[in-house]
């Protein structure tokens, strides 16, 4: 009776220290792999990502802000010869967020104010090089320019049917560039909060401007962008909250600087742009906006 007893006490034991011992097996592996896996992330190097800011595409005379077809096709041809893949927003979000991953060599490629070349000159070249673009639209001079005279190259912007054209070639992509704050000549610096203006009126100022193009979009092209590119670059600080609840993913400056992407949805706000003139030859402007790449 007392062996029989000390047996089972004997094997109770055994089978409660094995437990023990798998439990802790188990808890030592999940933890291993979970170490293993954070470890991997933490030390997942920043994407440098160059941010290209064109304007318009026409005509044979480049400036600061125009840039010639055969400047176009040529930028085109370098990247894609330098191993450069455009990347859409999309796809930039998506990595940020956690899922996919971003080509070896990524670049962002954007239009501001939505001139109606982007769409009759800019296009073709991006089908022809297998790329993609984000144009960002001033909502006022698709509704009161755009339709006085829709189709020339030259001076002409994007009315709401060109836009939607653009995003059916699943080339582009539209971001919002004000509906009607992009100016410097009036009381307020493109879409910055003015000297005096209290932070409720500046919210309430930006977020109305910012919602007359972003429902146009939706009712127009049943478009809702993500990406918001701020006029002349010039931004305030109350502005980001403001653009956040309007469930805004990317913002665009014009800062000439270099951008590095991580799995932090932060680094997004604020992705910095190097202005394509058209008084640098292709090279010229490469080396420009590559020069902090490493
Ligand atoms: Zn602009």
């Amino acid at each position: 009776m007392y062996t029989c007893c000390n047996i089972k006490k004997f094997i109770k034991l055994l089978i409660i220290d094995m437990i023990v011992i798998m439990a802790a097996a188990f808890v030592f592996i999940i933890s291993r792999t979970m170490k293993g896996s954070s470890a991997s992330e933490t030390d997942e190097p920043p994407v440098p990502l160059p941010v290209i800011m064109y304007h318009s595409v026409f005509g044979t005379e480049p400036s600061e802000y125009v840039i010639t077809p055969e400047q176009l096709d040529s930028d085109l041809k370098w990247l894609s010869g330098h191993g450069f893949t455009a990347i859409s927003a999309e796809e930039l979000v998506q990595y940020v967020y956690g899922k996919g991953k971003l080509p070896e060599k990524p670049v962002l490629i954007t239009f501001d104010d939505g001139h109606y070349n982007n769409l009759s000159v800019a296009l073709p070249l991006f089908e022809k090089y297998d790329m993609r673009f984000i144009v960002s639209v001033v909502g006022r001079f698709t509704d009161s320019l755009a339709a006085a005279d829709p189709h020339k190259s030259a001076y002409s912007y994007l009315t709401w049917k060109d836009i939607s054209e653009l995003i059916y070639s699943g080339r582009a992509e539209i971001g919002n560039h004000t509906y009607d704050m992009h100016s410097v000549s009036g009381k307020r610096n493109g879409c910055a909060r003015i000297n005096g203006e209290s932070e409720e009126e500046y919210r309430k100022a930006l977020s109305e401007d910012i919602l007359t193009t972003q429902n146009s979009l939706r009712n127009a092209c049943g478009y809702i962008p993500f990406v918001f590119a701020y006029p002349f670059g010039h931004i305030s600080r109350e502005s980001i909250p403001v653009l956040r609840e309007m469930g805004f993913l990317v913002t665009l400056t014009c800062y000439e600087r270099m951008n590095y992407i991580t799995r932090d949805p932060d680094c997004l706000f604020g992705l910095d742009r190097y202005n394509r003139s058209g008084l640098l030859s292709t090279e010229e402007y490469m080396s420009k906006l590559l020069s902090e790449y490493k």
